[in-house]
């Protein structure tokens, strides 16, 4: 009687809900459009460079929760690597400075007071000014909870929140800016150690989910792209993947955790984000100096964090959408610039690779904010999963997998 649950998309959000399900009483069905697994978390071949890169440069904090149980369940929590303690390092290529951010482990904060952790030309009431952040009622641009003048706005605030919220800061939704804060800062260091996927986002979150689903008798089905969903007496009736289409039995359940646009034209009336911004990663394949921190926050620059991976030096630039036009050699040569002063390697432009990705993820503004649905929707066996469903943080790999958690929770609950 437990009837099978249709999980539609196996970026993040899908793998999670199968994962969670997987040792329930439920038949699983996972479908995905695409010949690959991982959506926009995603490891690939790239012929120019001859490597495996990422599809873009994910970074995680220890305070992410969801995403640590996921990978535990899977077996791959050590595939994530990162300091023991929080750190991270920073340049400005205007004056030239560099410094380390590093907040101490407890929550107690006293990082603030310690010239040698907090950011050089601040001090400890510049932090303060979170406290109205956590506790703003209201979901409020940034711009009138946080202020947006000083050292401690431009040299942390201001790169640690466009990262975060892939939007500008300015306009950014102070709920989910406090989100953030409340679950990683806030919890003090232990929570907010800097974690990359040491051998790519694949062999961390997609392949060993892969395997486990595999080893319980679950295949992923590509190819199979979702185009409509039948609806009758309130429930979901039948999946239409073009040429395959499934009735589905009364007990059947289906978990549609696709982009907002792919699950706006599925499903009618469905209230979503509608505004996005695009980040481009551009990869340089030259081995990295050995003082080079594993990851840089670059200030006063078009770059914005730099990876140093063993085989290449890797440059993510959120909100991004100012970029997405400029052709592909301009931009390699103008970033590799910057990458050149940062790290002062002085050498000619070396292969490179740029990967524009136009739709990255929703607009992270109160009004975007507002427009995010709930897990469940008015249909009985129909609910949602993805970054852009109501999970209370911005677009990360944290929030898909948790909204894939809650997905699977609500059907193991009922
Ligand atoms: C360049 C870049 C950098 C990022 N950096 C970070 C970071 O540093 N830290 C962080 O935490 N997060 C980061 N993110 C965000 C993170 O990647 C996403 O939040 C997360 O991957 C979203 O997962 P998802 O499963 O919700 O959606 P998706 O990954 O979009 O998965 C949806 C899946 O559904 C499939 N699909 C779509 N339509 C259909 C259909 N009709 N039928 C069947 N299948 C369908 C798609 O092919 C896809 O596989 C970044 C994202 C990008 C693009």
């Amino acid at each position: 009687m437990s009837g099978t649950v249709h999980i539609i998309g196996a970026g993040v959000a899908g793998l999670a809900a199968a994962v969670r399900l997987a040792r329930g009483p439920h038949k699983l069905a996972v479908y995905e459009a695409a010949p690959q697994a991982g959506g926009r978390c995603r490891s690939y071949y790239d012929s120019s460079l001859g490597m495996m890169i990422d599809n873009g440069n994910h970074l995680l904090l220890s305070g992410n929760r969801h995403a640590l149980s996921f990978l535990s369940a899977i077996g791959s929590e050590g595939q994530l690597r990162g300091p023991p303690e929080a750190e991270f390092a920073f340049a400005d290529l205007v004056s030239g400075d560099w410094w380390q951010l590093r907040p101490n482990p407890s929550p107690v904060p006293w990082w603030i007071f310690s010239s040698q952790r907090r950011v050089p030309g601040t001090n400890a009431r510049d932090y303060l000014g979170l406290f109205r952040l956590v506790t703003s009622r209201r979901d409020l641009p940034l711009e009138i909870v946080l202020r947006r003048r000083g050292p401690a706005y431009e040299r942390l605030w201001q790169p640690f929140f466009l990262a975060a919220l892939n939007t500008p800061p300015a306009l950014a939704s102070s709920h989910l800016a406090a989100a953030i804060i409340r679950e990683t800062l806030a919890k003090g260091g232990r929570a907010c150690r800097p974690l990359i996927a040491a051998h790519g986002l694949s062999a961390a979150f997609v392949d060993p989910a892969l395997a486990f689903l595999s080893e319980r008798g679950v295949d992923v089905r590509f190819g199979h792209r979702l185009r409509a969903i039948a609806f009758d007496a309130g429930r979901a009736s039948n999946l239409d993947f073009g040429a395959e289409k499934i009735r589905l039995a009364p007990a059947d359940q289906v978990i549609l955790a696709v982009a907002p646009f792919n699950a706006r034209e599925i499903v009618p009336g469905l209230r979503a984000p509608e505004n996005y911004h695009a980040i481009i990663n551009a990869h340089y394949k030259i081995a990295p100096p050995g003082n080079l921190p594993p990851i840089l926050g670059i200030i006063n620059a078009t770059i914005e964090w730099l990876f140093a991976f063993p085989d290449r030096l890797s440059v993510t630039i959120s909100f991004a959408d100012r970029l997405i036009d400029v052709p592909r050699e301009e931009l390699a040569a103008k970033i590799w610039e910057e990458v050149a002063e940062a790290t002062k390697i002085d050498m000619p432009l070396p292969p490179w690779q740029i990967v524009k990705e136009r739709r990255a993820t929703f607009a992270a503004t109160p009004a975007e904010n507002a427009r995010r649905p709930k897990t469940r929707t008015d249909f009985d066996n129909l609910l949602l999963a993805g970054d852009w469903t109501a999970t209370g943080l911005p677009a990360t790999i944290e929030g898909a997998i948790r909204s894939g958690h809650r997905a699977a929770d609500e059907i193991a609950a009922n």
